[in-house]
């Protein structure tokens, strides 16, 4: 199912969530990973789930397995794909595989950059390559169309803090992405999710901005924030710095006042976290005149976002079954 179909069929004021995975390592990681997925299914009921690529295809075989695992538990499932570094041969049997196993949402991402581009910088003797087939993720938003028509729901990756080249990290600057973002949007994405963030402000205003272009690309596409619950004081140091996420005073504060015990740590994210959650939903102008959604990076875990979700109300109810009319009728009739 496509996720795009189900945004749109919740109320205009409705929340939702969805969770990001990743293929592990091991079968017996794996198997606990299953156990997890099949109580976050029953119990948190995230309206669809995500699972990582790595880069290259290097997870190609893992990441279809457990895209196929969420499937079976019920889950929407969107299947993130990489295009560079990796050969045609390995992207088309990942569409191929996809479509097979029943996905129908592909989050298209460039991953690392092109290694051709090393290879110029380095050459002194300077023999020209062609440009990569795959250079940037709107390649593979064009190539996904190309070759499957409107069979999955395509998504892109958004930085509300600007994207930072590794290697030119005061490059980071999310007026530099704008004309890409709006490239591949254009290009036949329906949805965004954000790289995470701790500074709302800067999230806010990026979704303004994007509301607010004139081109009109992003008037209602969904914009799905993402928010990396604090799991440690270590695991937090080192992906905002991984990531090149700003963490504003405030943040840093309260997690390095908590930094003794990873539990409070924990459960001071679990706080901001939730804070955040809520500041986005009261700024309701810039929804995109649809339902509000958030997206967890969880790092397979489970606990911290549990709590988010429960503490922000995005748990869904369960449905109660209906009582169709005609078995209203019948039961009257037999008495
Ligand atoms: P692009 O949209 O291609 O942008 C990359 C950079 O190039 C930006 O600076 C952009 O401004 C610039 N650019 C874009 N188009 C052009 C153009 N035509 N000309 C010049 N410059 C251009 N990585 C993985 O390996 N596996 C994953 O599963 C994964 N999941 C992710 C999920 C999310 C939600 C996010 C935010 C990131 C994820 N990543 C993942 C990381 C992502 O692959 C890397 O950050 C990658 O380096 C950039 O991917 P992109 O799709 O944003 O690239």
């Amino acid at each position: 199912e496509k996720i795009t179909a189900k945004i749109k069929a919740l109320p205009k004021d409705a929340t939702y969530f969805s969770l990001e995975f990743f293929p592990p390592k091991t079968q017996a990681g794996l198997q606990n990973l299953h156990a997890r997925l099949e109580r976050m299914a029953k119990g948190l009921r995230p309206l669809f789930v995500s699972v990582t690529w790595g880069a290259g295809g290097s997870t190609a075989t893992k990441s279809l397995e457990l895209a196929h695992l969420c499937l079976t538990l019920g889950l929407t499932t969107v299947l993130h794909l990489t295009c560079t570094n990796m050969s045609r041969a390995v992207l088309d049997d990942a569409l191929d595989n996809a479509k097979l196993i029943g996905v129908r949402n592909i989050l298209a991402l460039r991953g690392d950059e092109p290694r051709q581009h090393e290879y110029l910088d380095r050459s002194s003797a300077a023999t020209p390559l062609p440009p990569p087939e795959f250079a940037h993720a709107v390649d593979l938003v064009k190539y996904i169309r190309k070759r499957h028509g409107d069979l999955f729901a395509v998504g892109v990756a958004a930085y509300p803090e600007g994207y930072a080249e590794s290697a030119y990290p005061e490059r980071q600057d999310p007026l530099q992405d704008l004309p890409y973002l709006r490239e591949k949007t254009a290009a036949g994405a329906d949805f965004i999710m954000t790289q995470f963030f701790y500074d709302v402000d800067a999230y806010l205003s990026f979704e303004r901005r994007l509301r607010g272009d004139a081109s009109g690309v992003f008037d209602t596409v969904p914009i799905i924030p993402g928010l990396m619950p604090v799991q440690s004081h270590q695991i937090f140091r080192r992906t905002t710095k991984l990531c090149s996420v700003k963490v504003p005073q405030g943040v840093s504060d309260r997690i390095e006042a908590a930094k003794a015990d990873d539990e409070v740590v924990k459960e001071q994210g679990i706080q901001i976290v939730s804070e955040i959650i809520e500041r986005i939903k009261a700024s309701t102008e810039t929804a995109g005149g649809g339902a509000r959604g958030f997206h967890f990076y969880t790092l397979n875990l489970e606990k911290a976002v549990a709590f988010i979700a429960e503490k922000c109300n995005l748990i869904p109810e369960i449905p109660t079954p209906a009582i169709a009319i005609e078995d209203e009728v019948a039961i009257v009739d037999d008495d």
